[in-house]
């Protein structure tokens, strides 16, 4: 970790700045060898803007703005030097040549958050948060970044480890004198506590499915005989022709997979090969993966042809929202909606109903969750790897509650408490692993 390592902190491209970031013991003298001005940069005060020229090999390469955040007040927690030169692409990327031939590394994606972590600068949760807050689509995904960043999940886990040390220390005192039995209202204590964590367990864990609609997009299948309008509706979603409308059936062979953002909430659409019987072996992979998407679908559109009901009518499963599209061709509506009070109905050629399907399909996927809105206090919701661990330490708990029910060893009870303490330990950290580091922060950009 002693290696000096470097990026271009902007992206790419040109703009009115470029940004490069060094951090590592070596940052300052580094830069005091390119850097010309009225002051050094190892005499520099810490966070405050220099102007002077980077020069390497007898050429003046930029006019920049120096500043040095010295450890272990910076990002990192290391000696930071960002340099911002004029945004041109070739000119950072000179600057950054420069910086490399003075003997810096070139980071990997997230290095400096992985060394901010490393450092004790943030826990796992706001390490993760980072990233989350730069690929968030939705304000909604933004606010739970934010929320993470500033560590709300820390604290909810450190409530969590000190119930469960509690608890351990407790035991380990009955270790030191064994000939002391546990009284029925130790014994009462002890559950109560380990009922305690669980319940807070259980209720983090209620929110892994809220952070995964929320982060990843609910997935909406789309399906209905073929030339029903399935591809005109997965247009409309996405207000563009991503797909090929085509009056002849079965020309979506294959599934297609759009992420669109419906009243603020992200949704991946999967627009599906028409299901019906056919020769056609492509066709019949087409009808395959989509059968297979609808599996594993959070909303199934069942699109029916208004116009056309006994041909179109294909069977439908529980569950789907059944819409009758092309509306704009009948007369019968009122009928037709008679008939089927719950289907909705829709034309895609005028756009009619697409506000009520939009809200419909929000609530549903939301439905799931319990609401959510702006006003919505907590915006904890955790991600995969945090419901992982979580599922761990609830199932340690839970051993220990039977272990304790059953008056097996108290000896027991401390190995399954120290397994969970393990578990919430990982949420925020307490990971040496590389590879483990090595999965989360590869996900990062270079330069963050
Ligand atoms: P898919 O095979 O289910 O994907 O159906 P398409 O989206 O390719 O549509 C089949 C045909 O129906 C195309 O000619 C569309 O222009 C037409 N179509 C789709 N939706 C509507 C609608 O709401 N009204 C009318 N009049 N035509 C539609």
């Amino acid at each position: 970790m002693s290696e000096t390592i470097v990026a271009i902190a902007t992206p790419p491209g040109s703009g009115a700045i470029a940004i490069l970031r060094i951090s590592g013991p070596e940052a300052i003298p580094l830069v005091d060898q390119l850097f010309q001005g009225n002051s050094r940069p190892p005499l520099m005060e810490s966070r405050r803007a220099y102007l002077g020229t980077i020069v390497h090999e007898e050429q003046i390469l930029d006019e920049v703005l120096l500043t040095i955040f010295r450890a272990p007040k910076s990002y990192t927690g290391e000696d930071v030097v960002e340099i911002s030169g004029h945004g041109g692409a070739l000119m950072i990327a000179r600057l950054l040549e420069a910086v490399l031939r003075k003997g810096a590394r070139l980071a990997r994606p997230g290095e400096f958050t992985q060394r901010a972590y490393l450092h004790g600068k943030m826990d796992l949760t706001q390490a993760e948060a980072v990233m989350d807050l730069i690929s968030a689509k939705t304000s909604h995904a933004q606010r739970i970044a934010l929320e993470h960043r500033s560590g709300r999940l820390g604290q909810e886990m450190e409530k969590i480890k000190q119930e469960l040390l509690k608890i351990v220390a407790h035991l380990e005192a009955f270790f030191d004198f064994p000939e002391d039995d546990i009284t029925p209202e130790q014994g009462r204590l002890l559950r109560t506590r380990m009922e305690s964590c669980r319940h807070q367990i259980v209720a983090l864990l209620s929110t892994a499915e809220k952070g995964r609609l929320l982060r990843d997009g609910a997935s909406l299948v789309l399906c209905g005989a073929p030339n029903v309008g399935k591809s005109s509706l997965l247009n409309k979603f996405l207000e563009m022709d991503r797909a090929i409308v085509s009056p002849t059936a079965g020309t979506t062979r294959d599934t297609i997979e759009e992420m669109t953002i419906l009243g603020g909430f992200p949704f991946r659409i999967i627009d599906t090969a028409g299901i019906r019987l056919t020769e056609d072996l492509i066709e019949r992979e087409g009808v395959l993966r989509a059968e297979k998407a609808i599996k594993n679908a959070d909303d199934v559109l069942h699109l029916i042809d208004a116009t056309d009901i006994e041909e179109t009518m294909v069977p439908i499963s529980e569950g789907e929202l059944l819409i009758f599209n092309k509306v704009d061709l009948i007369t019968n509506r009122a009928s037709l909606q008679k008939k089927f009070p719950s289907a909705l109905m829709i034309s895609c050629a005028t756009g009619e109903g697409m506000e009520t399907l939009i809200a419909t399909v929000i609530e549903r996927a939301m439905g799931k969750t319990g609401p959510f809105n702006e006003a919505t206090p907590s915006l904890l919701a955790i991600n995969a790897r945090h419901q992982d661990c979580l599922n761990r330490a609830l199932n340690s708990i839970e051993k220990a509650l039977v272990v304790e029910a059953t008056h097996e060893p108290l000896e027991l009870l401390a190995i399954d408490l120290h397994d969970a303490l393990e578990a919430v330990g990982e949420v925020t950290g307490g990971v040496d692993s590389e590879e483990i580091l090595g999965t989360i922060f590869s996900s990062f950009c270079i330069g963050k």
